[in-house]
């Protein structure tokens, strides 16, 4: 019988100079329940700080996976993210990071996407996709990005004295 820890995933974030540039793979239908349980610790993790989402490379696990705040008080967990722009030109929205929790970034982001992904289905993974807008759009780009290695430092324009 193999016994686990429970702390086999200790959610702790990782210096930036680990998430910029990082290289993630794709979740595969055989790590899917050992991702379900990173990512019901991360959704835990986002409500214990207040975050809207949280990508693995973050945590230093790199792979194509992140939580993001889908309603007021639910998470969902999504694996291999990508999304297709339905909005013709990029808005600037002032974003924050649990990366770089000092400062925000004003960056390019759509307000509306066809958000492409995969969910658990049948002990493996089946790909579907949903409309996203607004606030929810952002989020799902935000953390898309980390699985790309992209983040708003490294896209963005720093802003400093946000107080409006
Ligand atoms: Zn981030």
């Amino acid at each position: 019988m193999e016994e686990e820890t429970d702390d086999k995933y200790e959610i702790k974030l990782v210096d930036a100079s680990m998430v910029e540039n990082c290289i993630c793979e794709e979740v595969k239908p055989e790590e899917v329940s050992e991702m379900l349980e990173l990512g019901k610790k991360m959704i835990e993790y986002c409500f214990s700080v207040g975050a809207a989402g949280l990508a693995a490379p973050q945590i230093g696990v790199y792979k194509k996976m992140f939580v993001y705040r889908k309603t007021e008080d639910s998470f969902q967990i999504i694996f291999n993210p990508s999304f297709i722009k339905v909005s013709k030109r990029p808005m600037k929205v002032l974003e924050g990071c649990l990366t770089y929790k000092e400062k925000g970034y004003l960056v390019e982001r759509y307000k509306e996407i066809q958000a492409i992904f995969y969910i658990p289905f049948k002990g493996g993974l089946k790909r579907t996709g949903v409309a996203l807008k607004g606030e929810k759009s952002i989020y799902f780009q935000h953390e898309t990005d980390h699985t790309n290695g992209i983040t708003i430092k490294m896209k963005g324009v720093p802003q400093v004295g946000q107080k409006e």
